[in-house]
């Protein structure tokens, strides 16, 4: 009888190149083709619809039935030209995956033939049965309506299928009474609260011709790549997305051969299609490399606006599941697929651009643009030191608490890494006797000339800072791979939109009192700097010693995620949400509950997957071998054998026992306090339980099972083992 395992291993051996057909070898002849860009518009729709949708993107300025009738048209008769045949609204509910409901464009008329028809009140709102969709609350039975809205700021698109292809239109997702269930409306606030605020501190310090700014993202995508006949052996993979069991393979990450090295034939051709799909769409994918663990890869696009490239990188998610079919692979999103060898994660590398072209947070080379970036450098340090705990939040699920703190992955603390330089530059700003990385051309007053011109190093680089700089953009690195980025990004913009804030207010205030502009500035700087300098770390952020330094200096270490999740609903976190108009109170309690609800749906599924595993596979497969032993024990008896010369076969015996034994009572263990965990009333109480009581227990039985997986016979074994999911290609 040839088990699932061994079937995937001649399946994967039996495996050739697919072939791929790109349009044209010249991706600018098929950039953007599926996409309702400014070309597109320009050419389907009339001045006056134009218009009024990029004044709809540029100003946010609402689009009237009339126009909206007429850009429907447009956007109908385009998406025909590419035989689509269906419409969705595509949005993305806090499930954490992309919802899409089609809708044909043909209509029957009254005469028995049909019309296609697209009309403007379609484009523009939605109302999908979407009771089923997380709200944490927000709806009652009796008023379940959901609504999705356009957003057009991101360019509505086409899905291609083998059999027919389908209009896509971004859209956000809000209950009946206007509070959010997805994460796109919640962004579009906060990325409105700091274009808002970056306009205003520009504007009034720096540079009068800056009348909009934009907060830019380039998310790199890790992920693993394995035979998809390799994942439907492996329950464990198929429903929790990662190994629950599995013995290290002799050779795991050690030699550090796979990073940068070169990329399998099958991978190539996967990377290669991948890219295809997502230049048809404009995603701008520019970086393909092996990443340092075995079967670990990593794709990086272009940055872009925040919006569009979270909507570009949720894209790239479906496209990566969808492409890796058509070539027999299964792609891992998960944070840590398998123990022992390095999690996956997506770095968002964030900055801010004003409408002027500049760059906010690149030195500049004159002491006035550097006292600008200076501003908004220090005032990104202040604000991820306030809201530390609320950054850590931010990035928390079940499955980002394998990575963080695990091998070769940023921590739980939060810290910033800015580099030697930039430190010294600071150090000196603030001290009494600066060193000289300051040059100062006046002794007396605090001058603008102390504003040193900055050259920076590009190569002082620390991999293991969650939050680091790097040369002329912050790169949050503690983001999950499977994370949707709109969690970090709805944070992060807006401490920094509050922070940009209090730092105005603060600024006039002085000035208001005759200060001189640039003396204000830097004296508040200096005072944030003073104030947020313990968040600052350049050592080693894997390391023993910052986790005890960390301790001294009073940063938090929240290693779970139901504890990490706090953060959102202190008193604190409300105030700030509701200021800057991004979440009411109910919406953070909803979220909150929502998310505690999350965390303990996936520990009980894992609980469930693992108990079945173990008294399924492991434990048949562990008697199995062990009859095989005693049978042959027996027979050495029976042939007049002294006790030595199956002394070995005994110890195997009793070992086998002894693991099958210790599974047996933690499977039990687990699947009470599984149930003790479910019966809990408070969410977050029983998020903690499932946390503490029942994940605990995976580990143990983890241990047994790894170890019988060790000694028992090859080929009694019936899941892949690590060496074959990492290394057979
Ligand atoms: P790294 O700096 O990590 O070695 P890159 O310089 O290629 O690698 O940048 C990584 C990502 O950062 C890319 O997606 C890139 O587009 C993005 N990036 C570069 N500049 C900015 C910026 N100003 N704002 C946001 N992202 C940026
Ligand atoms: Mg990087």
């Amino acid at each position: 009888m040839s088990t699932l395992r061994f079937k995937a291993l001649e399946t994967v051996l039996g495996r050739t190149s697919v072939k791929v057909n790109p349009p044209s070898f010249k991706v600018s002849d098929y950039y953007n083709s599926r996409v309702f860009n400014d070309a597109a518009m320009k050419n389907f729709l009339d001045k006056e619809a134009y218009e009024a949708v990029i004044q709809a993107i540029k100003h946010g300025e609402k689009i009237d039935r009339k126009v909206a009738n007429q850009v429907a048209a447009g956007m109908k008769s385009w998406a025909m030209s590419y035989n689509v045949t269906h419409y969705t609204h595509w949005f993305q509910p806090l499930t954490g995956s992309t919802a899409e409901k089609h809708d044909a464009f043909f209509e029957p008329t009254e005469d028995g033939r049909s019309i296609e028809k697209f009309a403007g009140s379609a484009l523009v709102q939605q109302e999908p049965d979407a009771s089923s969709f997380p709200h944490g609350g927000l709806r009652n039975t009796f008023e379940a309506r959901g609504y999705t809205a356009w957003d057009p700021s991101s360019p509505a698109f086409i899905m291609e299928g083998l059999n027919g292809n389908t209009l896509c239109i971004p859209t956000i997702f809000v209950s009946y009474t206007g509070e959010a269930l997805d994460y796109k409306a919640p962004l579009l606030k906060a990325l409105h609260a700091v274009e808002h605020a970056v306009v205003e501190v520009c504007s009034s310090y720096f540079d009068k011709q800056v009348t909009k700014a934009m907060a830019s993202l380039g998310i790199e995508q890790e992920y693993f790549l394995v035979d998809e006949a390799m994942v439907n052996a492996r329950p464990d993979l198929m429903l929790t997305g990662r190994t629950l069991l599995g013995h290290a393979p002799e050779k795991g990450q050690q030699l550090e051969d796979h990073y940068f090295g070169s990329i399998p034939p099958r991978v190539h051709d996967f990377m290669v299609d991948l890219e295809i799909e997502c230049y048809k769409l404009g995603i701008p994918l520019k970086t393909r490399h092996n990443e340092v663990a075995p079967s670990q890869y990593e794709c990086a696009p272009n940055f872009e606006e925040v919006n569009l490239a979270i909507d570009h990188n949720q894209l790239l998610m479906d496209l990566m599941e969808k492409v890796a079919q058509r070539h027999g692979f299964k792609v891992l999103l998960h944070e840590k697929p398998f123990a022992g060898v390095n999690g996956s994660g997506k770095h968002n590398n964030w900055s801010l651009i004003t409408d002027t072209g500049v760059n906010l947070l690149s030195p500049g080379k004159t002491p006035h643009t550097n006292l600008q970036f200076l501003t908004f450098f220090i005032n990104v340090i202040k604000a991820v030191h306030d809201h530390a705990d609320l950054l850590r939040a931010s990035i928390a699920t079940p499955s980002n608490d394998h990575r963080l703190g695990a091998n070769e992955a940023p921590p739980a603390i939060m810290s910033v890494f800015i580099g030697t330089q930039l430190t010294s530059v600071l150090d000196d700003l603030v001290s009494a006797k600066p060193k000289g990385a300051v040059k100062t051309s006046s002794k007396t007053s605090i001058d603008v000339k102390k504003i040193p011109e900055i050259l920076l190093d590009n190569t002082d680089r620390n991999r293991t800072s969650p939050f680091a700089f790097t040369g002329n953009k912050f790169e949050f690195r503690a983001v999950g791979s499977s994370a949707n980025c709109a969690n970090a990004m709805i944070v992060l913009n807006t401490i920094m939109a509050q922070q940009l804030k209090k730092f105005k207010a603060e600024a006039d205030a002085m000035i208001k009192k005759g200060k001189k502009k640039e003396d204000a500035i830097l004296e508040i700087l200096k005072s944030y700097y003073k104030a947020s300098k313990n968040i600052l770390f350049e050592g080693n952020g894997y390391s023993e010693e910052w986790v005890k330094e960390a301790k001294k200096r009073g940063l938090s270490n929240i290693k779970t995620t139901p504890e990490a999740l706090n953060a959102y609903i202190t008193p604190q976190s409300k105030a700030l949400f509701s200021k800057n108009d991004v979440f009411d109170e109910r919406e953070l309690d909803a979220r909150y509950e929502i998310m505690q609800e999350d965390y303990v749906k996936k520990i009980d599924i894992e609980a469930k997957v693992l108990a079945q595993l173990a008294i399924s596979h492991v434990i048949p497969a562990a008697l199995t071998y062990q009859q095989k032993l005693s049978d042959n024990v027996a027979s050495l008896k029976s042939i007049g054998l002294s006790r030595t010369s199956y002394e070995a076969q005994l110890k195997f015996i009793e070992e086998i026992s002894k693991y099958v034994k210790h599974i047996r009572e933690n499977v039990e263990k687990l699947i009470a306090e599984n149930n003790k965990a479910h019966h809990i009333e408070n969410t977050h109480k029983r998020a903690l339980s499932y946390c503490h009581k029942v994940k605990p227990l995976f580990e143990e039985i983890r241990k047994s099972s790894d170890a019988l997986e060790f000694i028992i016979e090859d080929e009694l074994w019936k899941l892949p083992k690590y060496r074959e999911l990492l290394f057979v290609k």
